[in-house]
């Protein structure tokens, strides 16, 4: 599950490794992900890289020098829940049917975005530079959720509506960049409920929810500087401690953690760290037990 701290170590480590290297191919083969037709995959042939960079849970390929006539392109790439970025040093590599675009440096090397599992869902769009910033996907996008979520009073304006926080805090145009996972880590260092609505958090609250944030994806980034190599595993180790944990004990309390069960995910939670001791209806389970 690719969120921002995930979206920002893939961009940092490609950076690195890619400024300056020119492109000898583009391909998108199988089932196709990408979602523009002009200006055509081909025509990143003979560019050169000049910057990869994150915006949201986005990635952003910078390609100069390309095609006749040279317009910057940018590709864009949203990696959704299953898709990896992941740069081989040749092309003779496991390339399946999980690759959903390849792209051929001249120097052999071979950057692959491959999705795993059944949905084919991550997507790719090929833009003029000049496009990029009024494309639908950036243009909704809310303020970024890292390095800096703002001060206390700003996060608590940008959350001020009568949803749960766990909703608030996943909706890409209200802020930038935390997904399923993160969000129970942050609701936990914050010790807020994740049905909480954002319109009823207090100042304390807002601060507690500030600093969660700008811990939580600083520590995970921090974590996969130390922990990640290219090319980007397949298995992303998450330090998750709480998201996937529940009947586990709280590393804060040790009372048990709870979840509850949605069609498409968890929310992880501490009942006496974040909900007053109570348990919340998980419709799962009362599903399950009548
Ligand atoms: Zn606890």
């Amino acid at each position: 599950m690719p969120e921002l701290p995930e979206v920002e170590i893939t961009a940092r480590l490609l950076d690195g490794a890619l400024a300056g290297a020119r492109i000898g191919y583009a391909r998108a083969p199988g089932i196709n992900a990408l979602k523009t037709f002009a200006p055509p995959l081909s025509a990143l042939e003979g560019g050169r890289v000049a910057a990869v960079s994150r915006r949201g849970k986005h990635l952003i390929v910078e390609v100069e020098d390309a095609g006749d006539a040279g317009a910057p392109l940018v590709l864009l790439i949203h990696l959704m829940s299953a898709g990896r970025l992941q740069l081989y040093e040749t092309a003779a590599g496991p390339r399946d049917r999980s690759s959903r675009l390849l792209v051929g440096l001249e120097d052999g090397r071979e950057l692959r975005l491959r999705e795993f599992g059944s949905k084919q869902a991550a997507w790719v769009k090929l833009l003029g530079a000049d496009e990029l910033e009024r494309d639908d996907a950036l243009a909704t996008l809310g303020p970024e959720a890292w390095p800096q979520p703002g001060e206390p009073a700003e996060l608590k304006a940008l959350l001020d509506a009568p949803r749960p926080l766990h909703a608030l805090l996943r909706d890409q145009h209200v802020i930038a960049g935390i997904g399923r996972s993160w969000v129970d880590e942050i609701l936990w260092q914050a010790r807020l409920s994740p049905y909480k609505r954002g319109a009823d958090l207090d100042e304390d609250e807002a601060r507690r929810l500030r600093d969660a944030v700008r811990e939580t994806l600083g520590g995970a980034l921090a974590h996969y500087e130390q922990a990640i190599s290219l090319p980007i595993p397949d298995k992303l180790p998450m330090p998750l401690r709480i998201h996937r944990h529940q009947g586990e004990p709280c590393p804060r309390c040790g009372a048990t953690l709870e979840a509850v069960h949605f069609e498409d995910y968890v929310i992880a939670y501490c009942p006496t760290c974040q909900t007053e001791g109570r348990v919340l209806k998980d419709r799962r389970l009362s599903r399950l037990l009548r």
